[in-house]
């Protein structure tokens, strides 16, 4: 679209955000319900509902299970820092806000390389006086510039247990980007009694059909997304041993941790999920 297009379909777009291509941070945002997207996310959110009808509902179980998980590692294994990558717009209980309910003096470092994310950081900023939150705008695929960077060891003690998040990010790596090895090199930094909380979208509960389907609209909505089975994901955590229950739906990781009326189905949602610890 032409610039004065642009201007129409958004009268604030801030600078370094370009909302002619569809971005996964907003499209998100908008099956969470929120407003921080635009024209081409939606229609790239709608286009993925459309073969994949309760993408919704994936999302909101996938932000539920980022809650349980962070509760279980706060609560029940004292876990006080947390490296979030791939951390989205600010939403309802972001990864310090949790923890830090919990341990008011846990500290969180949140890293994102979306423009959008940058803009809003600043409400992910507002750490309790006890602990301390810090932003990163930098990419899953450097994880070295993510370890090196000064924020991070401002931030972190890498000497102590720290909780690696990679929760729906991992889906937007390639093959090519050796997401393996990625996550190799984030673990090798992270001392023994650490954890690896991942979630990655899957076909492992679709019909052939409705797994086509879903590939397929994934394909022509204009970011790349890698739907990964169970062992698919299993190689991306490598040597690592996932907790019991081990690599399963979102919705079937202790789901005790949290109040429902009514779960979704493993269909619903085709979400996978681990936390696995650091040996
Ligand atoms: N973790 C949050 C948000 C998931 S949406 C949650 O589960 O609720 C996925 C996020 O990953 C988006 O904000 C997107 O901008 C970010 N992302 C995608 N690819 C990335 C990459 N290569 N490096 C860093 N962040 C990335």
């Amino acid at each position: 679209p032409s610039r004065s297009e642009v201007f129409v379909d958004s009268p604030t777009v801030p600078s370094g955000i370009d909302p002619t291509k569809a971005h996964p941070a907003r499209r998100y945002n908008y099956w969470l319900g929120g407003k921080d997207n635009y024209a081409a996310d939606r229609a790239s959110a709608d286009l993925v509902a459309s073969g994949f009808p309760t993408v919704r509902t994936a999302a909101l179980e996938n932000r539920a299970f980022m809650r349980r998980a962070v509760t279980y590692l706060a609560r029940e294994r004292g876990v006080d820092q947390f490296l979030d990558i791939g951390t989205g717009l600010p939403s309802a209980g972001n990864v310090h806000e949790i923890a830090q309910s919990i341990i008011p003096s846990a500290r969180v470092v949140y890293v994102d390389n979306d423009p959008i994310v940058l803009v809003h950081a600043r409400a992910l900023l507002t750490s309790s006086s006890q602990g301390a939150t810090a932003y990163l705008d930098a990419d899953l695929r450097d994880p070295r510039k993510i370890l090196d960077h000064r924020d991070l060891a401002r931030t972190l003690d890498l000497d102590r247990p720290v909780a690696l998040m990679l929760i729906a990010v991992t889906h937007f790596l390639v093959d090519e980007d050796d997401p393996a090895g990625i996550v190799a090199t984030l673990v090798d930094a992270l001392p023994s009694g650490s954890f690896v909380v991942m979630t990655n979208a899957t076909g492992d509960y679709l019909t052939p059909e409705r797994y086509a389907e879903n590939v397929e609209v994934n394909k022509r909505s204009g970011v790349p997304f890698r739907l990964r089975s169970a062992a698919e994901f299993a190689a991306l955590l490598g040597d690592l041993e996932p907790l019991p229950p081990g690599i399963c739906s979102v919705v079937e990781w202790r789901p005790d941790l949290e109040e429902r009326a009514v779960l979704p189905t493993v269909e619903e949602v085709s979400m996978h999920c681990a936390v696995a610890r650091v040996p």
